[in-house]
């Protein structure tokens, strides 16, 4: 399970899930030099309160990378809502 915030540079001790984003990736397993068959696993990261506001897990073929959140999204509602109290 997980410890730690999945932010390297956070790396904060986990004590309470209600806090923070739990993310869950199905990895591919390098193939095992015993059995010679390719296993997955199932792999869950956390990000505390505070990463979890300004980042974001994604997976990209067999690695999973911690993200900054695209601002352009905030840009785009924050425009909307001008535009609707403009419209009123
Ligand atoms: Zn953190």
């Amino acid at each position: 399970m997980v410890n730690n915030c999945a932010n390297p540079k956070c790396g904060k001790p986990l004590h309470y899930l209600r806090e923070g984003r739990i993310f869950v990736f199905d990895l591919p397993n390098q193939i095992s030099a015993v059995g010679g068959k390719k296993t997955r696993r199932i792999e869950h990261f956390w990000l505390c309160g505070e990463c979890s506001r300004t980042m974001e897990m994604q997976q990209s073929k067999d690695r999973v990378h911690v993200f900054l959140r695209q601002k352009t999204r905030v840009g785009v509602q924050m425009r909307a809502a001008e535009h609707q109290s403009f419209a009123s």
